[in-house]
């Protein structure tokens, strides 16, 4: 188990900078994910502390011991991308076997250590076959496996379910979340998929412009984001006007319906605290919540709108229905 740490870490393309002075420690064994759109500069930072790519500036810590100048292969990492890069003439075995032969690890005890490393991701069995024998979930496995035979100081994961369909991609989330608590290895997962983010993560690092944007537990970045970009990206934010005239963003769940009984306290346009009369524009069914996407009251077209996800519990409100809408102002997070 190492320690990653940055310092000032920049990385320029010319006039762009894909990566513009990131600072970051990650703590042993920790599972750290860095989420952003596309073009933000994730795998430019993953890269980075591959050894893949050489920064312009900074400095990249492994272990406590400067990387900054060290080659990838002197930096015992485990990296797992998006698309698979299995060797398709090796068998599953043989490809698990490589990186172990690159370390001169041959004979039974490596062999021994490719099948626990299959066992772990739940590949026993399938040892023989070619990887176009297998289907994208087995062969991420693969992949997975392949990454962690050799025991790596840190892993490495750029997009690794990002080709998967949904349900697919759920369930290796899970496999991969246990594989890395089982392994307690330090880990950094790259990812544009905020549900993924949140979900499988210690604590999130929000990427844009190759600027960081926030590093925090997944529920301090969505309930108390550090700007607008991150509100924004981390999820549905309702935007609301404080008191004081600042702007602050309300979460879906956070949101209060009732149905109009046509009393209450109203004060004004959003300001929150009390309730305010609003129109339902459409209901979403979801499963467990219904998403309400809703017009408040005294505002014409394109102006505020709000959404609320509410459990279901009962018949939900149709669309055109009047509700009082409301939300505590301990629950509004004042953003710039
Ligand atoms: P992400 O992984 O978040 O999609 P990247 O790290 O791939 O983002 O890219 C960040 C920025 O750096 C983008 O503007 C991209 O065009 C640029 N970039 C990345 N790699 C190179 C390269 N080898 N040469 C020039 N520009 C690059
Ligand atoms: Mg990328």
């Amino acid at each position: 188990m190492s320690d990653i740490r940055l310092e000032g870490v920049s990385k320029r393309y010319g006039s762009v900078a894909a990566a513009d002075s990131v600072d970051l420690a990650v703590a042993p064994g920790e599972f750290v994910t860095i989420l952003g759109p596309s073009g933000s500069g994730k795998t430019t930072l993953l890269s980075l502390i591959a050894g893949l790519t050489a920064p312009t500036a900074g400095r990249i810590f492994i272990g406590g011991r400067n990387v900054t100048r060290a080659t990838a292969q002197e930096r015992n990492i485990g990296l797992v991308f998006q698309s698979y890069a299995l060797f398709p003439h090796m068998s599953v075995l043989e490809n698990v076997l490589f990186p172990l032969g690159v370390r001169r690890i041959t004979g039974p005890d490596a062999r021994g250590r490719a099948l626990e490393a299959l066992k772990q991701v739940r590949l026993e069995g399938l040892e023989n076959r070619r990887p176009s024998q297998l289907s994208g979930g087995q062969q991420q496995r693969v992949a997975l496996a392949r990454a962690v035979v050799f025991k790596p100081d840190i892993l490495l994961l750029d997009e690794p379910l990002g080709a998967l369909d949904r349900k697919l991609r759920e369930e290796l989330q899970v496999e991969l979340k246990q594989l890395q608590r089982t392994l307690g290895i330090t880990t950094i997962l790259v990812t544009h998929d905020q549900e993924e983010a949140l979900s499988l993560s210690d604590r999130i690092m929000v990427l844009n412009h190759g600027r960081t944007q926030q590093v925090a537990s997944p529920a301090e970045a969505y309930l108390r984001p550090a700007n607008r970009f991150v509100a924004e990206f981390l999820g549905i934010a309702n935007f609301v006007t404080l008191a004081d005239g600042r702007q602050g963003v309300v979460r879906p769940e956070r949101v209060k319906l009732s149905a109009n009984g046509g009393g209450g306290p109203i004060d004004g346009a959003g300001r929150g605290g009390t309730g305010t009369p609003a129109r339902v524009v459409e209901a979403i069914y979801l499963g467990q919540m219904v998403r309400y996407h809703l017009a408040l009251q005294g505002t014409e077209d394109g102006a505020p709108a709000m959404v609320a996800a509410v459990p279901f519990v009962g018949p939900a409100h149709s669309p055109g229905a009047e509700v009082m809408v409301s939300w505590e102002s301990a629950d509004v997070w004042p953003v710039t």
